[in-house]
């Protein structure tokens, strides 16, 4: 490995370890589930969280590097059992830099029932530009996973994909875009739930989730900061 690319493996493994924090802070995960992974720029490798270790225990040390099949680069444990997943979208998809799992409870819930959440909010349209879609159910452990979140957000906008019977995946262009994702995906979720219980959402125009979306991904925010990866 080049001093350079060294170099920028170790920032991302920092950077992973660190977003594993976001994933706690935001109540997205229980015991050992869910994971983070950010695509090493410029090499076919990725840095992903290793399997079945503790939130509080993850350490920039300890993440793991694969290549983009999923085979171990760097790391004396197993990576996550998700991996093969991962690899699939960075393989399929050369514009992202980063992918979350998670089993975050209302949006977990949506998927349970295989339902896709449809854009009632301004919110949902800045993040997501419309519904978030649900895609197959698929087990886990070969290419299927990989498969079916790639089928679904390719030509979508949203980052967030629900598999059914499952959880939910994201993508962005870093991991922290992914990550931002994932809590963006499980706070819309909760308000639809709890919007339905209350009553019948109200639809938005179609005109208006463009307009939305357009201005949060191109305007809003800082200048000469993206705003859909701040
Ligand atoms: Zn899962």
């Amino acid at each position: 490995m080049s001093p350079d690319l060294g170099a920028e493996v170790t920032r991302l493994r920092e950077q992973v370890a660190t977003l594993h924090g976001e994933l706690v802070r935001y109540n997205l995960v229980a015991w050992t589930a869910g994971n983070v992974s950010a695509r090493v720029p410029g090499a076919d490798l990725m840095v992903i969280k290793p399997s079945g270790v503790s939130y509080d225990d993850l350490r920039p040390d300890n993440m793991i590097v694969c290549d983009l099949d999923g085979a171990v680069v760097e790391g004396d444990l197993s990576p996550s059992s998700d991996t093969a997943a991962h690899a699939y979208v960075y393989r399929a998809m050369p514009e992202v830099g980063g992918v979350v799992h998670t089993h975050s409870s209302y949006a977990t819930a949506w998927a349970a029932c295989g339902e896709s959440i449809p854009c009632h909010l301004t919110a949902q349209a800045d993040e997501f530009g419309g519904e978030i879609p649900v895609g197959p159910f698929a087990l886990i452990g070969g290419d299927d996973i990989g498969k079916g979140i790639v089928a679904t957000l390719s030509g979508h906008r949203s980052p967030a994909v629900l598999m059914r019977n499952h959880g939910v995946f994201t993508i962005g262009r870093d991991a922290r875009a992914a990550v931002k994702a994932a809590v963006m995906c499980e706070d819309v979720a909760r308000t639809a739930h709890l919007a339905r219980t209350l009553g019948r959402p109200v639809p938005m125009a179609r005109e208006d989730i463009d307009s939305l979306y357009d201005r949060y991904q191109n305007v809003y925010g800082q200048p000469g900061v993206p705003s859909a990866t701040p």
